[in-house]
């Protein structure tokens, strides 16, 4: 008998293994196939576990960075600094509570103020409604704009609209940020990618789907910039709209 013989008769290959540690499921139980077996009536089915629409709007949030960029940005850690911030993220919890039951109340706008903490609000929003299943997308207006710059053909585009369109909730960060300089109403190279916009809130608007906004403008100034996308978000963002004033910039203006 060789060696190699003697071994494989005594199995030492085998015994020697070394055994896999105990492996750690993110979800305990479909233990990650997505899958449950339910047994009803003496029967198994199989049922789809609530863990796949987490995980699925996980991977969605991961694809557009925030789970990188704000991981850590909750509404438990944000901490308001005056009346207003304060006001605003009551609002929004409350948001977070009813989200999805009221045309109502499907939109949340953070407008104005610089540095009030408006994407983290938006962001906290998001999060916690991740916590709860619900598909979030989130873009800054910017890579928005670039998304739709980069769609060389209709279909392309197309694609990209209802990529924004479909998300259970959308949230645009800096909306109409890049614009501001070149917006008069005139017909500009950014005039087609507002049409894509229009787009993507005019079917939000119409199939009751959420839409959080961040601006640095003040919502008369957002609705003067586009009535009809301007119009769309605020007719269903009732209480919740929260205009951030600057104290320091009406310090400069009035001089008080
Ligand atoms: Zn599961």
């Amino acid at each position: 008998m060789t060696a190699m013989e003697q071994i494989m008769q005594d199995g030492i290959g085998a015994n020697t293994r070394i055994k896999s540690p105990a492996k750690q499921y993110q979800c305990e139980k479909c233990h990650d196939t997505g899958w449950m077996t339910i047994l009803e009536d003496g029967h198994e089915f199989a049922r789809r576990c609530e863990c796949r629409k987490r995980r699925k709007a996980e991977e969605a949030l991961k694809a557009s960075g925030i789970a990188i960029a704000f991981q850590d940005k909750s509404l438990g850690n944000y901490r308001p600094k005056n009346a207003t911030q304060a006001d605003a993220l009551n609002r929004a919890e409350k948001y977070v509570e009813i989200f999805g039951q009221y045309r109502m109340h499907m939109n949340f706008m953070l407008m104005g103020q610089n540095g009030a903490g408006k994407t983290h609000l938006a962001i906290g929003i998001a999060n916690a409604l991740i916590k709860k299943n619900v598909l979030v997308r989130y873009v800054t207006f910017y890579d928005l704009l670039d998304a739709f710059s980069n769609a060389k053909k209709e279909r392309d585009l197309k694609k990209v609209v209802q990529q924004y369109q479909k998300a259970e909730l959308l949230v645009i960060d800096d909306i109409f940020r890049t614009t501001i300089r070149e917006w008069n109403g005139k017909k500009n190279p950014l005039m087609s990618h507002i049409d894509s916009m229009f787009r993507v809130i005019n079917y939000r608007y119409e199939n009751i789907k959420g839409t959080i906004i961040t601006c640095e403008k003040t919502t008369e100034e957002l609705l003067k910039m586009d009535q009809a996308i301007g119009g769309r978000l605020v007719e269903c963002a009732r209480g919740n709209i929260i205009d951030f004033k600057d104290p320091m910039l009406d310090h400069r203006i009035h001089g008080q």
